[in-house]
């Protein structure tokens, strides 16, 4: 496979070709050259490789679909740093690598594609014909990957005092000698959960066609009128 043609599958599987597919194929094609893998890594490697993505923009879905890693495999890590990098992970030999994408590298576009006029084309082109040591910078690190975060057989599992929710693989948090899961200490992406039931919420898929099912008639069980609706 080419680079152009790996690229072009990327781009399908993403949704459309941008700068941050060229630099995330070619940040991972890095990442499995620094591991000695195969692209795409056969299985027995993949089954060696955790790749944590520190951004969730275009590059990062690039990364995913080179290497093979997945969120659900428990093999894709996502950092939420908001920072342009991926680290490659072997779990065999404990090496690890973190690429970097460099600021650089958007300035000098210009510079490796001067007969391009139009900012996101002159980047594609550029992010293309830059070297690696442009493009890129390497680290060496060390990462400790806990027990519960690995790949396989979910090896933790404890019950939420407050709620009564299982949280999996060590997620949960001993707060003055109770057992709570993340929500219920306040440390949620959301707030004011209200449970909500509706009639056509007893569809099942034999039922027929995939209708917009929206709770029309949906009813809260409102606690608190305090509140004002947001
Ligand atoms: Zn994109
Ligand atoms: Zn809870």
């Amino acid at each position: 496979m080419t680079f152009d043609e790996l690229l072009a599958a990327s781009a399908a599987a993403h949704g459309h070709l941008c700068p941050g597919q060229v630099v995330g194929v070619r940040l991972a094609l890095l990442g499995l050259r620094l591991q000695g893998m195969a692209v795409p890594p056969t299985l027995a490697q993949l089954k060696d490789l955790i790749v944590y993505v520190e951004m969730d923009r275009c590059a990062g879905d690039a990364v995913a679909y080179v290497t093979g890693v997945r969120l659900g495999r428990r093999s894709l890590k996502f950092a939420d740093y908001g920072i342009m990098a991926a680290t490659f992970l072997n779990l065999r030999t404990g090496r690890a690598y973190r690429i970097l994408s460099t600021e650089e590298s958007r300035e000098l576009a210009a510079l490796y594609a001067p007969e391009e006029t139009d900012k996101v084309r002159q980047q594609l082109v550029a992010y293309r014909r830059m070297p690696d040591s442009v493009l890129f910078r390497v680290q060496e690190v060390e990462v400790e990957l806990r027990e519960v975060d690995l790949p396989g057989p979910t090896r933790a599992k404890a019950t939420c005092q407050a709620c009564g929710q299982v949280v999996r693989d060590g997620r949960e948090v001993r707060q003055n000698g109770r057992v709570l899961c993340r929500p219920c200490t306040g440390g949620a992406y959301f707030r004011r959960p209200r449970e909500i039931v509706w009639p056509e919420m007893n569809w099942i898929p034999s039922a027929g066609p995939l209708w917009p099912l929206r709770p029309s008639s949906a009813h809260e069980d409102d606690h608190d009128q305090k509140d004002s609706p947001d």
